[in-house]
């Protein structure tokens, strides 16, 4: 059974209607990759999923039960982590950025998990104390994972991890995203950057808000829609 299951989800801007039609499923313990082009409607599907944006019409089930109603911390609560491209909070030490990630947890149970995150990230737990806004780019996007893993999501929505970063970086993210994830967690990333599909089981192309192809990473490599928009072939 699906873990996250879209049904038909239409949804939009004020009059605007942005997404038609969305089909969409992530099994437990699966990555999937939600590849398309600038405006797409990327964003605005991992905003509906978490409930920042309205569900207009269709469903959306959570572990088979239906949460597009839901307000996005009962949401949250249930397992659901979204990691923005903004990400982390400039002012605040990178201590104090993780620990608001685990913000319904326990402290004991946030500095716990804090630690065993530090053993992942060393570049981030040397400088534990400094604000976030000393890191650079790349440590910047590290902490943000950072911070949403401590809340051990079943699922995690994140929106172009690989934005604003110089190709090694990009490298590297892909890295700590490999190592870092859990069987538990299912992934589904939203992307513009093809090299994403490596660590992809399943994708979906979207374009004008309309799923145009999907399949596992295999299909989406040879399909010549793929090839086409991101390989320049
Ligand atoms: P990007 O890589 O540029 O973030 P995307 O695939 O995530 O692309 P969205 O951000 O979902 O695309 O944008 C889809 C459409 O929704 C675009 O036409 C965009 O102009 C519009 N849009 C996005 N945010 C808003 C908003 N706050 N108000 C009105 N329209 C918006």
């Amino acid at each position: 059974m699906s873990l996250l299951s879209l049904q038909g989800v239409e949804s939009g801007y004020g009059p605007m209607q942005i997404l038609w039609g969305i089909d969409l499923d992530v099994a437990a313990g699966e990555t999937v990759l939600l590849l398309g082009a600038n405006s797409a409607g990327k964003t605005t599907l991992l905003r509906t999923i978490i409930g920042l944006l309205p569900c207009w019409r269709g469903g959306i089930r959570f572990d088979g039960e239906r949460i597009d109603t839901l307000a996005p911390d009962q949401r949250i609560r249930r397992g659901i982590a979204f990691m923005s491209e903004l990400g982390v909070f400039p002012t605040l030490s990178i201590d104090e950025n993780i620990a608001l990630g685990g913000y319904f947890l326990r402290d004991a149970e946030v500095r716990r998990r804090r630690e065993r995150l530090f053993e992942l990230f060393p570049d981030l737990a040397a400088k534990r104390r400094d604000a976030a806004g000393s890191l650079s780019g790349g440590q910047r996007k590290m902490l943000g994972i950072a911070k949403v893993l401590v809340s051990e999501p079943r699922l995690l929505l994140m929106d172009e991890p690989s934005s604003g970063l110089a190709p090694v970086f990009v490298k590297q993210v892909i890295e700590v995203l490999k190592t870092s994830i859990g069987s538990g967690t299912s992934l589904l990333i939203a992307e513009q950057n093809v090299a994403f599909l490596a660590l992809a089981d399943r994708g979906y192309l979207i374009d004008h808000g309309k799923v145009r192809l999907s399949g596992t990473r295999t299909e989406l490599e040879s399909s010549d829609a793929v090839r086409e928009a991101y390989f320049g072939l």
